[in-house]
């Protein structure tokens, strides 16, 4: 008889599932869209790519409203708590409570602005042509107001922070930075005062751009990133992407050949994302549970790859003699200490993306004082680029030569992704707990990077993190992996330690 009932509960997810699955297609196919805009496709495809992209955010977000799909999910008879069937039913509820409060009109306007936006910004940004983005910038932030109106939280900006993490709120994102300000901001001015000599110059000079790629390649191969399952293309601005299952989980980097880090550490990065993303339980394909639980997350696993792993000195122990050989006549008589202390140089600059890893997070916090100022009516686009510059000045100390360098570096307000940026220090501050949490699980983390190899530290992140897609909430998540709730000790204990090491602190 037990039997019988269980298999009529099982069953009675199948129509559901299977809803859900056709979202997720309509979702993947959009992303695949949104991949060959941003690598392959001609500029002047933007307008025919913009309405395809539209109709199929509409078409999703109609499925996903339809009563149709709220009849199953009220209908479904309630799973056992802490089953992957549970977290499904508890995230596509999420997701259709959150879609069916949004009119399908603003979802599909929202998704052509951000797409013309985003091909507007990439060439205001080549021109620093302030005055052509503004206006864009001002219909997507409209078009982000008003989907923060319709979803009624606490501070409108908490609408949007929810999105890319699940449970953030502004008020728990100003207590985040305002202990990180604590720690961070005198421990800049520190080493600012010892920046006598350009640490960073030998990455400079010319640098084949077909040897920076070969070398790129092999690092993130000796990470564990799986080709047969993925691709790496050039993009603007480099980002990985997948399409709802870990087989085919793509990345993109941008070469610089002037400079060595800037291609090298994006490709990192976006390994990074691309090893949680490939790491994900292959059941979970097509279904809500598929992907990285949250941008904070996510950026925590990019941030582990890029600094605790790439910009470490067990690394470089195992690398800095082939980055030698690749680059003969070069680099010849660089040592180690010279490189380490070269990928961590120290220097306040514009770009967020190219910051060091002591600066970065005053780059972040910036861009959300300017969000929650905007969301909260202070700040309005016209007046951004001075808002800007004077945050640059305040935290940096450095004004910006021109927009490009400025308020235009970044893609994220071109697609509508307020609320985003705090995820790149939400995943710094993870980055540090869960990279403890291994090396003290498994030592032998640490000698295997010094020869090159990473495995024990790719399985403990598997294991622990990347298999579980969307199972878990973020929070519980990291108190499953590290046994300690989400914590920035830990961040500026380890900022101290490497930088008061590397600048003679004391
Ligand atoms: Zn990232």
């Amino acid at each position: 008889m037990a039997r019988v009932i269980d298999e009529r509960v099982n069953n009675d997810l199948a129509p559901l599932k299977e809803r859900l699955a056709t979202i997720g297609d309509l979702h993947s196919a959009a992303s695949v869209l949104a991949w060959d805009r941003q690598t392959y496709m001609p500029e002047a495809g933007v307008r025919g790519r913009a309405e395809q992209l539209a109709t199929l955010a509409r078409l999703t977000h109609e499925m996903l409203v339809s009563s149709e799909t709220g009849r199953l999910l009220s209908d479904v008879s309630e799973r056992e708590p802490g089953s992957d069937d549970a977290a499904l039913l508890r995230l596509a509820r999420r997701e259709h409570g959150r879609a069916i409060r949004l009119p399908a009109r603003l979802v599909e306007e929202t998704s052509r602005a951000t797409a013309l936006a985003e091909q507007v910004w990439i060439r205001a940004r080549e021109e620093s042509d302030w005055p052509l983005f503004a206006p864009h910038l001002e219909r997507v932030l409209a078009l982000k107001q008003e989907e923060a109106g319709y979803l009624d939280a606490e501070h409108p900006y908490d609408a949007m922070l929810d999105r890319f993490d699940p449970g953030a709120s502004t008020q728990r994102m100003r207590t985040m930075f305002d202990e990180l300000k604590e720690g961070i901001v005198p421990l800049v001015r520190d080493v600012s005062a010892r920046l006598a000599n350009d640490r960073a110059a030998p990455l400079r000079g010319e640098f084949d751009e077909s040897a920076q790629e070969a070398f790129g390649r092999n690092v993130i191969t000796s990470f564990g990133y799986d080709w047969s399952r993925g691709r790496q293309d050039r993009a603007v601005h480099p980002f990985c992407i997948n399409f709802g299952d870990p087989d085919d989980v793509r990345i993109t980097t941008r070469f610089d050949p002037e400079c060595l880090s800037v291609a090298l550490f994006a490709t990192c990065h976006e390994a990074g994302h691309a090893l949680y993303e490939q790491g994900v339980d292959p059941a979970y394909s097509r279904t809500p549970l598929a992907g990285g639980v949250s941008m904070g997350v996510h950026e925590s696993q990019s941030r582990l790859w890029e600094n605790l792993v790439a910009r470490s000195r067990p690394f470089w122990t195992y690398f800095h003699q082939k980055l030698r050989d690749a680059f003969p006549g070069i680099l010849d008589g660089v040592d180690l200490e010279t490189i380490y202390s070269a990928v961590n140089a120290v220097r306040p600059s514009e770009i967020r993306t190219e910051a060091d890893e002591l600066t970065y997070d005053l780059h972040v916090l910036l861009r959300f004082e300017l969000e929650v100022e905007l969301f909260e009516g202070s700040l309005t686009v016209k007046d951004l680029p001075k808002a800007w510059n004077a945050k640059m000045e305040e935290y940096l100390g450095i004004s910006p030569k021109n927009h490009a360098l400025g308020v235009l570096q970044d893609t994220h307000w071109a697609d509508g992704y307020f609320g985003y940026f705090p995820s790149y220090t939400v995943g710094n501050v993870l980055s540090v707990q869960l990279f403890d949490a291994a090396v003290e699980e498994r030592p032998e983390i640490l000698p295997e990077m010094e020869v090159g190899e990473f495995g024990s530290l790719l399985e403990w992140l598997r294991t622990n993190v990347h298999r579980y897609g969307k199972k878990y909430e973020p929070d519980d998540l990291i108190q499953r992996a590290t046994g300690r709730p989400p914590e920035t000790a830990p961040y500026i204990r380890y900022l101290s330690t490497k930088f008061g090491e590397l600048y003679d602190l004391g």
